[in-house]
């Protein structure tokens, strides 16, 4: 069984938004008393509250606050179990010697939703090619709530749902959406594969990729051309005065650009890195690490010129989180198609310095964007050479010290505990008879 995450918009009627609002404000409410219980406990008798006793006064709560009931009690128990995370991470981070943050209370506005933690309370149902509804609760109080797509899965267990409500801030409606942890067979995860190429790619900056016969793929136009107005829009919020009109005006548009940037990037790496996959049954890249990222950013500044360094920074700072993204995608993506993705290990092999005809190692700074060997000839574009010194390095494994691993998939984290092992309320039928 494999564990995939496929995330759904939703399209709430009024109704249901209202009343997934006051979920939402439940939630928090739950949250918020459970935390002051915590402190107050602390403070008034030095008594550390653990998330089993506050688990165990849910069934009493619930028979003064009837409203909860519809929430589910699974969904409660992840609630209180947040906020047990929260602390744990806190007394983590003091134990460490950091200087963390106290768990905070949130604010109704500002809590970003809820979770079932087990398949119970919920079903995803899916309808026609790309429609379908999820079912909240039962009986004639369950909410439909419409959504948009279609997971690719034919056969699937579910396993948990987070629902979550983010400020679109181009419309300034509240987007929801539903996050669903699936369990798959492994036979239906399969990705159907085309082709069976062997390619080498360098990711980078100026180029999104370079492959090793010397082709490139760019970010997209809509992409390069969202930096430089971003840019212009913070250095203009930089000249005004902080928290006048103005400077909220500016941020706000900062932050829209912002998601559109994030949400943009990320469908491309999508589309790019299935396609790759597919037409491959080799792909060769270096291993990631932080130090390569930084690199390829200060490579891709051609033309030194005024303010040089400070758009490096916000493009890499930006251009960079897709490294991350896509290395993520094409290593499972590989795995799905069965498809081999070699990781070539940086620091020994140092394609950027490597000769891909002679294997020399030739030594380059920065900005020498041309690959010339004096030994053989060779002459090529940097980044080609490197996409064809890790292509070699897969191919002949053992042949140098750099030889990098097949990507294998981290193992799946450990399955949640059971739904039935997580419910321990005990039933106070007593309680409010003492
Ligand atoms: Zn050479």
């Amino acid at each position: 069984m494999e564990r995939r995450k496929v995330t759904f918009k939703l399209y709430p009627t009024a109704s249901q938004r209202k009343r997934l609002d006051g979920w939402v404000r439940l939630h928090a409410e739950l949250y918020n008393a459970a935390l002051q219980e915590r402190i107050e406990a602390y403070r008034k008798a030095g008594i550390s509250i653990s998330y089993y006793d506050q688990q165990n006064t849910l069934p009493a709560i619930k028979q003064f606050r009837p409203e909860l009931v519809e929430l589910g009690s699974h969904a409660l128990q992840e609630t209180l179990r947040r906020l047990d995370r929260a602390f744990q991470a806190f007394f983590r981070q003091v134990k460490a010697g950091q200087t963390p943050g106290f768990p905070r209370f949130k604010s109704s506005a500002r809590f970003s939703g809820f979770t079932y933690p087990d398949p119970s309370g919920w079903k995803l149902l899916q309808q026609g090619p790309r429609d379908g509804t999820l079912r909240l609760g039962s009986g004639k109080d369950a909410m439909m709530i419409r959504l948009r797509g279609r997971h690719r899965f034919a056969e699937f267990t579910p396993n948990d749902l987070t629902l979550s409500r983010r400020r679109n801030l181009a419309t300034g409606e509240d987007q929801w959406t539903a996050s669903i942890t699936l369990r798959v067979p492994a036979s239906v995860c399969a990705r159907q594969r085309t082709g069976d190429e062997a390619v080498g790619v360098d990711f980078g900056l100026e180029h999104w990729a370079n492959f090793d016969d010397g082709s490139t793929l760019d970010n997209p136009r809509w992409l390069r051309e969202a930096l430089p107005r971003l840019a212009a829009l913070q250095r203009q919020r930089a000249r005004k005065r902080r928290g006048s009109h103005r400077y909220r005006q500016l941020s706000q548009q900062i932050a829209r650009l912002h998601q559109r940037i994030a949400d943009r990037r990320r469908d491309f790496i999508h589309r790019e890195t299935s396609a790759l996959v597919q037409r491959c049954a080799l792909i060769a890249t270096e291993e990631l690490t932080p130090k390569n990222m930084s690199r390829s950013a200060k490579g891709a500044v051609e033309a030194p010129g005024r303010r040089v360094r400070q758009k490096a920074g916000l493009n890499r700072e930006i251009l960079s989180v897709g490294f991350g993204m896509a290395h993520q995608m094409l290593q499972y993506k590989a795995a799905e198609a069965g498809t081999r993705l070699h990781l070539a290990f940086t620091r020994q092999l140092k394609p950027s310095q490597r000769c891909s005809g002679c294997w020399a190692v030739v030594p380059k700074t920065l900005n020498e964007r041309w690959h010339l060997c004096p030994h053989c000839g060779c002459s090529l574009p940097r980044d080609q050479n490197s996409a064809r010194v890790v292509l070699l390095d897969a191919w002949t494994p053992g042949h140098t010290p750099g030889t990098g691993v097949a990507a294998r998939l981290k193992p799946l984290p450990a399955q949640a505990a059971k739904p039935r092992s997580k419910t321990r309320e005990t039933p106070t039928t007593t309680a409010t008879a003492v």
